[in-house]
C-alpha cells in the first residue's frame, strides 16, 4: 500500500466517523437501558425482600408475644418490640411517602429500621413514588397498609398483654384471652402478607415484561436508524469517491499529487501517464523536482508547485512549457502538492503565431479590417486609420459598411459579400471614402474565416489607397496615347482613333475627310530661335488646330511640325475646304516667343473618304501626297488629293511593278547598323536593314516601299530573301575569323501573321547553317494586337531559340500589361523619344519609365537611333544596356 492510500484511508475513516459515533451511541443506550431495567428489577428485589422481613417480621412478632404470655418473661417481650422494630420502620416509612412533601430523611430512617439495604433506599422511594399508583404495585401497598394495621394491634395486644402480666391482679385466663387475640391477629397479617408478596410478585414481573419490550424496541429502533443514518453515509461516501475517480481520471489535465516532504509521485491519473510518457511504476519513482526545472530564484518551495504558473516539464529529455495550478494540501495526516498540469506548447505556439500575424498586422502599409459575420468591425490596423483618418476607437462596433464605402457602392460591397460568403475570397477595385469625405479608388480584397462549423465568422478585408497609382497608370497611359508637348493624340492614338472613325463611317455610309497639316518653315524657326521656341510655336499651332474643330473631329500629332485631322460626318467638300482654309489663316498668325515675333505658314493636304481610298493607310498616303503638292505649289494653302498626284512620286502601281523584279533584278542590299553594348561599347549585334537601289529612281527608302510591298503581298518574299542574305552575311563573317555576332531581322506584321513563318525560318537556318540563338527577331507592337495569336507564335519562334526584340517601342497601341506574358528578349525604345531626350523632359521620363519598365520585366533595353554623346550619357546613366543610331554607326553595307 503506498503511502498517499493509506492517507486516501485515514480521510475515509474520517468520513466513516459519524457511522462509528452512531453505532457507539446505539450500544450506550442500549446498555444504558439495561442498566435501568436491572437497577429496576433490583429496586423491586429490593421491595421484595422488604416484605419478607415485614411478613417474617411479623410472624416472629406474634410468636415472641405468645412466648412471652406463656413464660412472662420480660426477654421475650424485649425481642417482640425488636422484632417490631421491621414493620414500624416500613410503617413510618410507607406513611411518610404518601405525603405529597415527603422528607426523605424521614422515610430512609424508616427503610433503614425496616433493614432495608442503604444502596436500595433511593430506587425504593422513586419506585415508591412511580408507580404505588399503578396495577401490581398499588395492590401490593393496599395489603401493606392493611398488615400494619393488624400489626399495630399486635403492638397494643403486647402492650396489654405486659400490663396485664405486670398487674397485680393478673389472671392466666386474662392472658390466655389475650394470648388468643395475638394469634388471631398474627393469622389476620398472613392473608395481606400473602397478598402483599404475590402483588409485588406479579408487578414486578410485570415490570420486568415492560422492561425487556422497552429495551428491544428502543435498541431496534436504534438499529435500524442507524443502520439507515450509515447506508445514507456510506451512499454519500460511495458518490462522492465515484465522482472524485471520474474527476481524477477523467480531466483532460495531467493531475498529480506529490509528496510534500519527499517530492515523491503518490498518485496520477491517466493523462499525466500520457504527458510523460512513463509507466505507472516509472512513475511512482519519479520526484516533482525531477520533472519541473526550477524557478530561478526561487528558495525550496517550488513556486509552481502553489497557485497557478508557467513552468518548464522536462519530457523525454526536451522542455515542454506547461502550466501548473497548484496548491499544497493534506491528505489525512500527509501534507501533499497537488498539481494540474496541463501542456501549453501548441498554445504558446499559436500565441507566438498570433502575435507574429498581429505585428505584421500592425505594421502593414495595406489597410485591415476584420469584421464579425454581421460586417460590424472588430479591429483594424495602424494602416487603416493613416488611409481612412478614422480612429480605431470610432471604428470598432460600427458597420463596415457605410464607414468605409460611398453610399452608392454600399450595396454593391453587400452584393459581393454575398459572392464571398459563397466562394470565400473577392479582389477587385473599389472607391472607398475617407471621414474628411474624400473619395478614393482602392483595391480591395476580402477573405473570410470560418469556425469549426465551417460557418463564416469574420471577414477580413484588406485595402490599398492605390490613387497614387492610378495616377502614375494614367500619366503613362497619357504618356503613351498623348504627345507631351502639345497633348494631342500621338501617332498611335490618331491612328487607332482614326482607324475606328473609319470602320464606323464604313459602317454608317458617311464620308470622313482627312487634313495633313505640315507647318512651313519650321525647321527654320528651330534653327534661328532655338528648340523651346520651336515647342512653343508647336504648342500654339495645336491649340489653334484644335479650337478649329468641332469636338469630335479627331486631332493627332504625327511627330515634328506634322499634324494630322479627321474630320467626322463631312457634308461636302467646300465646308471642308472652308475649315481648312480657317486652319491656314490662324496658323499663319504667328506668336511671340521671347518678346519676338514668330511666324510660319501652313501646307496643308486632304483626302476624302470613301472617295479617295477605302482605309486609313490609303487616305494617309493620300493626304500626305496632297500635302507634298501643296508645299510644291508654294505653301500657305490646301490641296485635296488627285490621283494624278501620285503620279509626281511615281506612281504607286509604278512603284509596285519595279517592286516586283526587285529580287530578281537583284536591286536589294541589305546594309548593317552595329548595336553597341553600352557597359563595354563593345559591338554586341547587328541590325540588318534593306536598300533598294533602282537604276532610274534611285536608291528608295524602306518606309516607302516596305509598306507597299505589305499591300501588295510581296512583304514574305521580301523577308525570306533578307533573312536568307543576313544569315548567309553571318556564316561569311565567320568564316574570315570574326567572332559570331548576333544579327537582327526586322519582321512585318504581315510576317508575323504567316503560319509558314517558323517553317521558313527553320529551313533557312538549315540551309546556311547559321545559329538560330544568333538570329533576333525584331516585332512591332502593332504584329502583337491578337496576344493569344501572337503568344503561339512567340513561344513556337522561343522555342527555335531564337531571340525575341519589340521595336519601336513607346508608339504602339498594346498595354504594357502584355509583355509579361510574352517571352521577349530585348526592347527597342523608338528613336522619337530617344531624338529628344536631351531637350524634353516628357521625353526623358517617358525613356526612363520604359528602361524601369523592362527592368522589373527582366528584358533588355535598346535605345534606337542615338546621334549625340549626350543622349548616349543620359541612356548609359539611366542603365540602357545597348544602343544602336548615328553615333555609334550607320547602317552600312557588308
Ligand atoms: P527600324 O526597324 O526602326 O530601323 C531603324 C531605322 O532607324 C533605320 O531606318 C535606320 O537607318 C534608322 N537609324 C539608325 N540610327 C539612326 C539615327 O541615329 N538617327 C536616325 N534619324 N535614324 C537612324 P531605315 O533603314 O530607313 O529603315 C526604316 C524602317 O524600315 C525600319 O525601321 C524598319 O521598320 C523598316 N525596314 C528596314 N529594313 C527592313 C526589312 O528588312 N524588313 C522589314 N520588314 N522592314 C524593314
Ligand atoms: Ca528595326
Ligand atoms: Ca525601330
Amino acid at each position: 500500500m503506498t503511502d498517499f492510500q493509506r492517507a486516501r484511508r485515514v480521510s475515509l475513516q474520517r468520513k466513516l466517523f459519524p457511522v462509528i459515533l452512531i453505532f457507539t451511541a446505539i450500544c450506550v443506550i442500549s446498555i444504558a437501558l439495561t442498566l435501568v431495567a436491572l437497577g429496576i428489577q433490583s429496586t423491586v428485589r429490593a421491595y421484595v425482600a422488604g416484605e419478607g422481613m415485614w411478613s417474617k417480621a411479623g410472624h416472629d412478632a406474634g410468636f415472641l408475644l405468645q412466648l412471652y404470655g406463656r413464660t412472662r418473661d420480660p426477654a421475650y417481650l424485649a425481642r417482640f418490640h425488636q422484632a417490631m422494630e421491621v414493620p414500624l420502620g416500613y410503617r413510618k416509612a410507607r406513611l411518610e411517602l404518601l405525603r405529597p412533601d415527603f422528607d426523605a430523611a424521614k422515610v430512609e430512617q424508616g427503610l433503614l429500621q425496616g433493614r432495608t439495604h442503604i444502596d436500595d433506599i433511593p430506587g425504593v422511594i422513586r419506585m415508591f413514588r412511580c408507580c404505588s399508583k399503578l396495577g401490581d404495585f398499588e395492590r401490593a401497598v393496599e395489603a401493606w397498609g392493611e398488615g400494619d394495621k393488624f400489626l399495630l394491634n399486635l403492638q397494643s395486644l403486647a402492650n396489654d398483654l405486659e400490663d396485664e402480666i405486670n398487674s397485680s391482679s393478673y389472671t392466666p385466663e386474662r392472658v390466655a384471652a389475650l394470648l388468643d387475640e395475638v394469634e388471631t391477629a398474627t393469622a389476620r397479617v398472613q392473608p395481606h402478607a400473602d397478598e402483599f408478596t404475590r402483588a409485588l410478585g406479579d408487578g414486578e414481573r410485570t415490570l420486568v415484561q415492560w422492561l425487556r419490550i422497552a429495551t428491544v424496541t428502543v435498541v431496534g429502533l436504534l438499529v435500524m436508524v442507524g443502520i439507515y443514518i450509515s447506508g445514507r453515509i456510506l451512499q454519500s461516501i460511495r458518490e462522492s469517491e465515484e465522482q472524485y475517480h471520474l474527476l481524477f481520471e477523467t480531466a483532460n489535465d495531467a493531475v498529480f499529487v506529490f509528496d510534500r516532504a519527499s517530492g515523491r509521485t503518490l498518485e496520477f491519473n491517466d493523462r499525466a501517464m500520457r504527458l510523460t510518457g512513463k509507466s505507472e511504476e516509472e512513475l511512482l519513482h519519479t520526484r516533482y523536482q525531477d520533472y519541473f526545472v526550477p524557478t530561478p530564484g526561487a528558495s525550496t518551495a517550488p513556486a509552481y508547485l502553489q497557485g497557478s504558473h508557467q513552468a518548464d516539464m522536462r519530457i523525454d529529455g526536451a522542455i515542454v512549457p506547461v502550466e501548473v495550478g497548484g496548491s499544497t494540501t493534506h491528505l489525512g495526516s500527509m501534507a501533499v502538492y497537488l498539481a494540474i498540469v496541463r501542456d501549453i506548447s501548441e498554445r504558446l505556439k499559436s500565441e507566438r503565431a498570433l502575435r507574429v500575424s498581429a505585428n505584421a498586422m500592425a505594421n502593414m502599409a495595406e489597410g485591415v479590417v476584420i469584421t464579425n459575420a454581421e460586417h460590424r468591425v472588430i479591429s483594424v490596423n495602424q494602416a487603416f486609420s493613416v488611409i481612412t483618418g478614422f480612429d480605431a476607437a470610432e471604428v470598432i462596433g460600427k458597420p463596415l459598411h457605410f464607414l468605409m464605402f460611398r453610399h452608392s457602392d454600399a450595396t454593391f460591397y453587400s452584393a459581393i459579400v454575398e459572392l464571398v460568403i459563397k466562394t470565400g475570397k473577392w479582389q477587385g477595385e473599389l472607391y472607398h471614402q475617407r471621414k474628411n469625405g474624400e473619395i478614393y479608388p482602392a483595391q480591395l480584397s476580402i477573405s473570410t474565416v470560418t469556425d469549426e462549423h465551417n460557418a463564416v465568422s469574420h471577414f477580413v478585408n484588406v485595402f490599398n489607397d492605390i490613387s497614387k497609382n492610378k495616377e502614375y497608370e494614367q500619366r503613362l497611359q497619357h504618356l503613351a496615347h498623348y504627345d507631351p508637348l502639345t497633348q494631342l493624340p500621338n501617332r498611335a492614338t490618331f491612328h487607332e482613333r482614326a482607324h475606328a472613325a473609319v470602320v464606323r463611317a464604313g459602317d454608317a455610309g458617311e464620308r470622313l475627310a482627312l487634313l495633313f497639316i505640315d507647318l512651313d518653315g519650321f525647321k527654320m524657326v528651330n534653327d534661328t530661335y532655338g528648340h523651346a521656341a520651336g515647342d512653343c510655336l508647336l504648342q500654339v499651332a495645336a491649340g489653334r488646330i484644335q479650337d478649329c474643330l468641332r469636338q469630335q473631329d479627331i486631332v493627332g500629332r504625327l511627330g515634328g511640325d506634322e499634324f494630322t485631322a479627321l474630320l467626322e460626318d463631312v457634308t461636302s467638300r467646300e465646308d471642308t475646304l472652308r475649315v481648312a482654309g480657317k486652319l491656314l489663316q490662324v496658323l499663319a498668325q504667328g506668336t511671340t516667343y521671347a518678346n519676338q515675333e514668330i511666324s510660319t505658314f501652313a501646307s496643308i493636304g486632304v483626302s476624302f473618304f470613301p472617295d479617295d481610298g477605302a482605309n486609313l493607310q490609303t487616305l494617309l498616303t493620300h493626304a500626305d501626297t496632297a500635302m507634298y503638292e501643296a508645299k510644291k505649289r508654294g505653301r500657305n494653302n490646301v490641296q485635296v488629293f488627285h490621283p494624278d498626284m501620285t503620279l509626281n512620286k511615281s506612281s504607286r502601281m509604278q512603284l509596285s511593278s519595279y517592286l516586283k523584279h526587285a529580287i530578281e533584278g537583284e536591286q536589294f542590299e541589305l546594309y548593317y547598323q552595329p548595336c553597341i553594348t553600352m557597359r563595354s561599347t563593345h559591338m554586341g549585334s547587328v541590325e540588318a536593314l534593306l536598300r533598294w537601289h533602282h537604276p532610274e529612281l534611285g536608291d528608295i527608302p524602306p518606309d516607302i516601299f516596305i509598306p507597299l510591298a505589305e499591300e501588295i503581298g510581296l512583304i514574305s518574299s521580301i523577308t525570306e530573301w533578307v533573312l536568307q542574305t543576313a544569315c548567309a552575311q553571318g556564316m561569311r563573317w565567320q568564316a574570315v575569323g570574326l567572332e559570331p555576332i548576333q544579327i537582327a531581322v526586322n519582321i512585318s506584321p504581315a510576317n508575323f501573321w504567316d503560319a509558314a513563318l517558323p517553317a521558313n525560318i527553320d529551313r533557312i537556318l538549315h540551309q546556311t547553317g547559321f545559329h538560330a540563338e544568333r538570329l533576333c527577331l525584331e516585332i512591332t507592337e502593332t504584329a502583337l494586337r491578337n496576344q493569344e495569336k501572337s503568344k503561339q507564335m512567340l513561344a513556337q519562334l522561343n522555342a527555335m531559340g531564337m531571340r525575341l526584340a519589340i521595336d519601336d517601342f513607346g508608339v504602339g497601341y498594346s498595354s504594357l500589361n502584355y509583355l509579361k506574358h510574352f517571352p521577349v528578349d530585348y526592347l527597342k525604345i523608338d528613336r522619337s523619344f530617344i531624338a529628344r531626350i536631351a531637350q524634353d523632359r516628357s521625353d526623358a521620363a517617358i525613356t526612363r519609365a520604359i528602361i524601369a519598365l523592362a527592368k522589373s520585366l527582366d528584358l533588355e533595353v535598346i535605345a534606337e537611333g542615338v546621334e549625340t554623346a549626350e543622349q548616349g550619357a543620359f541612356l548609359l546613366l539611366e542603365g540602357c544596356d545597348e544602343a544602336q543610331g548615328y553615333f555609334f554607326g550607320k547602317p552600312m553595307p557588308a
